[in-house]
């Protein structure tokens, strides 16, 4: 029974380091086995990475792509492969229709919000009456269209 236990809680722990600020600690372990990735784009960070070799099928394969399906809930994602002078990104499509295709900018965006947070001040392009990012003179769409920013 024990045994069993940490078995558990050692599965469960697993996914902590991006469930944490979701306030999935707060479910069934169970849940968060199932859940284990609830957003709709991620960096492929170490962690992304792990989960995609314990969590997904790799399905397809072409260019700069990998097509994987999530083993419990079905789900396509697409990785973009890593290379030196790009950010990875996983993100989940709608279908596995046209995978290659799929136009990821508008959640590229909202990942780089989320991640960097905005500021107190507004964002100097003109016109834009959106708050920039932390520590920077852009909102998110600016600083990724003008500046490039990625992550
Ligand atoms: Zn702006």
């Amino acid at each position: 029974m024990n045994i069993l236990v940490l078995n558990i809680n050692h599965r469960g722990q697993k996914d902590f380091s991006f469930k944490v600020r979701h306030k999935a600690y707060a479910r069934p372990l169970g849940a968060i086995k199932k859940n284990s990735v609830t957003e709709r784009i991620y960096y492929a960070d170490k962690d992304i990475l792990n989960t995609i070799k314990t969590d997904f099928d790799l399905i397809d394969d072409k260019g700069w792509y990998q097509l994987y399906q999530n083993k419990t809930d079905q789900t396509y994602w697409r990785l973009n492969k890593w290379d030196k002078y790009q950010e990875q990104f996983f993100v989940r499509l709608d279908t596995s229709d046209n995978w290659i295709e799929f136009d990821s900018k508008e959640f590229c965006i909202d990942l780089l919000r989320k991640s960097r947070g905005i500021s107190d001040k507004k964002c100097i392009w003109k016109d834009c009456k959106k708050s920039s990012l932390q520590g920077l003179v852009f909102c998110e769409r600016h600083a990724y269209e003008e500046m490039g920013l990625r992550k």
